[in-house]
């Protein structure tokens, strides 16, 4: 019954709308270490370009402000997240943990000009510094020095303007400073300087390390999980589209008034001690983070926590259930770029918009791309539409296709990952077409699909008697269903109601649901098993409430008031018998399918069933009835006069006259009836389950609904054959013989008539 639910759910929704949809996201703050410049780019264009928004978070980025203590700010619950330097290190374990390095190695130096004379950091001494207390208290600083034996007590301290000029203007001899700020300046003028970098006396430090309190990991770590990739795609997006970062931080974050050149200058040395582009970037590791300790306690800096074996588990995992081997490691380092071919047109599932892959599967594979990591990226490969992309696919122009299903024609030259998207199939026709509970029943009708949709394939087997005509997207398939040139289009349930919602409300609707839902997987060409192994992974580390964050993002069903409940369980009750009878005609056809596949079953004229496809269902009816006792009647129906029309009218005008004719005994016939041209003007209709008094009824409403047809003020008259079949008969032959005898007797007996067999 749980599919009977579902069943019926798809039915609601599809009457009702769709909606992005949009609550309330958790909010969260970031700490920052510093003023606004682009040493925190990544976490603005995360902001900025949605990716916190995507993540299910809404981030609030506080810039420095004097006499803030980062730290304590994140240990109190001010703040969520912060960033410190590598002095962070000596916080407590128990109490904090740090997700990520940004900076490979600290951009922090001094600097002195060539002019001064210093040559060796011995020469440091009685020189005057401007160095703030912080950093000449840092340990780096006080690391190289004391390696030279050098002091800070035996420099002459002048207390900080930050004005790189004072050096410049030999006010002092040497000051702190950054490799992504003030060397800027004397670059640009021209000046000629020597950098002290602590890196170079073996005390290289990381900086700019994103952390959390151990409280908020244990308390919401699936919020702390979504933050640090998305500011992670965040650095990565920075990194690769420096201009446009440095345009938001220019727009919106320039409270240091820099200018292009330095953001740009800045932007460039940053992703160069990032170390972007190898496997370092972004972790933290925890040797060097020993060393860093240790350098710390050299110097006299005692650790909040004086206990080393457990600065492993300050350290942020980074959940994932799966690691990749050597061989995927060192695959993902020389790869560097997967190339990707998307449908440009199936929302909400993808597409391509302003050059840009949206959609589900869009977040699916950010989430893919972060799980894979920095070093590898997933680029898009544009196409026109799905069609291409499956040629660029089979060309090895795309090394994978984002969300297709698996079919025969397709593995040639595809592997497939596990599916990670289930999507349900349904048909779409005009408001006034029945319900299609079983797709057998359509007979020889035309249905539209996309050029290339692995349903096409999947139809065609299944239901071979369905006249396919390819459309080249969904809006030219819903066209043709509302100008009626078409019965259906078939096509993903989302997609169908995200489309018809824009252009065809009131117009169409959902009409029928193929058995079971369809996996979607990422196609991954069959000479690279590698690529399929990792991105298999990849799949296989997103987990259930990230597949409904995403599955709520894109479509949100919400139910139209003053739903009549009690006709929703009629509906329930129906559907459910109708289930029962499609799972019991699947299994029959299943087992006929293969003998019928080869055999044409349609009457090219009027799209009813020929007459070899209507004795292979009335073959079958007969052993059911012999087997199982189970009834059926047969109708044979012919036109009067027919001849007479042909005759004045011409035969082009007989033929349409014939599809008319057609259209009514199908309108008014069931599901379970098969209705079949038996040749010219006679047609023969097999009833199941019904005998012949109530195949008479039948017969007569359609006799009657023949008869308002006029031609020339004359009415078109229809005279009606019936029998029910009997235990004397040996086969169906028997049933057809006797109802045509009887359709003998109607037209002897004046036309116009059912008449019964005995
Ligand atoms: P009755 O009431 O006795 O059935 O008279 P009738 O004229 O319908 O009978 P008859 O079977 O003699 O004639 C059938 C005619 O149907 C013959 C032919 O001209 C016409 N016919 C058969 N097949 C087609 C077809 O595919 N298209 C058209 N336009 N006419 C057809
Ligand atoms: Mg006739
Ligand atoms: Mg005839």
């Amino acid at each position: 019954m749980n599919q009977l639910k579902a069943f019926l759910f798809l039915l609601i929704s599809s009457l009702v709308f769709l909606q992005a949809h949009e609550t309330a996201l958790p909010k969260v703050t970031l700490q920052l270490v510093w003023k606004h410049q682009f040493q925190f780019a990544g976490y603005y264009v995360a902001k900025e370009k949605g990716f916190y928004r995507k993540a299910g978070l809404d981030v609030e980025i506080h810039e420095y402000k004097n006499g803030v203590d980062v730290v304590k700010s994140v240990l109190e619950g001010k703040s969520t997240f912060g960033i410190d330097y590598s002095s962070v290190v000596l916080q407590d374990p128990r109490k904090v943990v740090l997700i990520g390095a940004l900076l490979q190695s600290s951009p922090h130096v001094l600097v002195s000009l060539k002019s001064s004379g210093i040559q060796r950091i011995e020469d440091f001494k009685n020189k005057k510094i401007m160095i703030n207390k912080e950093a000449w208290t840092s340990a780096p600083f006080a690391a190289m020095l004391r390696s030279k034996g050098v002091s800070f007590d035996e420099m002459n301290i002048i207390k900080p303007t930050y004005d790189i000029h004072d050096l410049i203007n030999k006010k002092v001899d040497l000051m702190n400073a950054y490799l992504s700020n003030e060397i800027y300046t004397l670059d640009k003028e021209g000046i000629a300087y020597n950098i002290w970098n602590p890196k170079e006396y073996g005390f290289d430090l990381y900086s700019d390390i994103l952390f959390t309190s151990k409280k908020e990991l244990q308390e919401q770590p699936r919020r702390v999980a979504a933050f640090v990739k998305a500011s992670y795609r965040g650095w990565r997006y920075a990194f690769e589209h420096i201009d446009e970062t440095v345009d938001i931080i220019l727009q919106k974050y320039n409270s240091l008034h820099k200018s292009r050149d330095a953001l740009m200058y800045e932007a460039k040395m940053l992703k160069k001690l990032a170390g972007y582009g190898t496997e370092k970037f972004t972790t933290l590791d925890v040797s060097k983070l020993q060393r860093i300790r240790d350098i710390y306690n050299v110097l006299g800096y005692v650790p909040k926590q004086e206990n080393h074996t457990s600065l492993e588990d300050m350290i942020y995992r980074r959940p994932s259930n799966y690691e990749f081997s050597l061989q995927e490691r060192a695959y993902l380092r020389t790869k560097k770029v997967i190339t990707m071919c998307i449908d440009p047109d199936w929302m909400p599932f993808e597409s391509l918009q302003n050059g840009k892959h949206v959609g589900m599967s869009a977040d699916y594979f950010h989430l893919f791309e972060t799980f894979i990591g920095p070093q590898t990226h997933i680029k898009l490969v544009p196409t026109t539409n799905w069609n291409e992309s499956l040629k660029f696919a089979r060309e090895r122009k795309c090394d994978i296709l984002s969300l297709l299903m698996k079919t025969p024609e397709r593995s040639k030259y595809l592997n497939f990952t596990k599916p990670y998207l289930k999507i349900p199939i349904v048909m779409a026709t005009r408001m006034d077409a029945p319900f299609t509970a079983d797709f057998h029943s359509l007979g020889c009708k035309k249905i539209a699909l996309v050029k290339g949709y692995s349903y096409i394939e999947i139809l065609k087997k299944q239901y071979p008697q369905l006249v396919i005509v390819e459309v080249n997207n969904i809006e030219e398939g819903l066209d043709k269903v509302a100008e009626g040139e078409v019965y259906g289009y078939v096509d993903a349930l989302e997609t169908i109601v995200y489309a018809m919602q824009k252009h065809h409300t009131g117009e169409l609707k959902i009409a029928g649901k193929f058995d079971g839902t369809r996996d979607f997987r990422i196609g991954v060409r069959d000479d690279d098993p590698l690529l399929l192994g990792i991105l298999n992974k990849a799949v296989a580390s997103i987990d259930v409430q990230e597949k409904t964050q995403i599955a709520n993002r894109w479509v949100t069903v919400k139910y139209e008031k003053g739903i009549d409940y009690v006709l929703v369980e009629k509906i329930v009750a129906v559907f459910g018998v109708i289930l029962l009878i499609i799972g019991y005609f699947y299994l029959r056809l299943r087992r006929l399918k293969a003998k019928v596949e080869k055999l044409s079953l349609c009457d090219p004229l009027t799209n009813l069933y020929n007459r070899r496809h209507f004795r292979k269902v009335g073959q079958k009816a007969f052993s059911l009835f012999t087997r199982n006792a189970q009834t059926f009647s047969v109708a044979m129906l012919d036109i009067d006069n027919f001849k007479k029309i042909n005759d004045t009218y011409g035969h082009k005008f007989g033929d349409t006259f014939l599809q008319n004719i057609a259209d009514i005994l199908q309108k008014h016939s069931r599901e379970s009836d098969v209705v079949s041209r038996f040749g010219g003007e006679e047609f023969i209709m097999l009833l199941r389950n019904t005998d012949s008094n109530g195949t008479r009824v039948h017969a007569d409403k359609i006799r009657a609904e023949v008869e308002k047809l006029y031609v020339d003020n004359a009415h078109v008259t229809l005279s009606v054959g019936v029998s029910e079949v009997k235990k004397s008969d040996t086969s169906i032959e028997d049933v057809v013989k006797r109802a045509d005898e009887a359709l003998y007797l109607a037209k002897a007996n004046g036309k116009n008539q059912v008449v019964l067999a005995d």
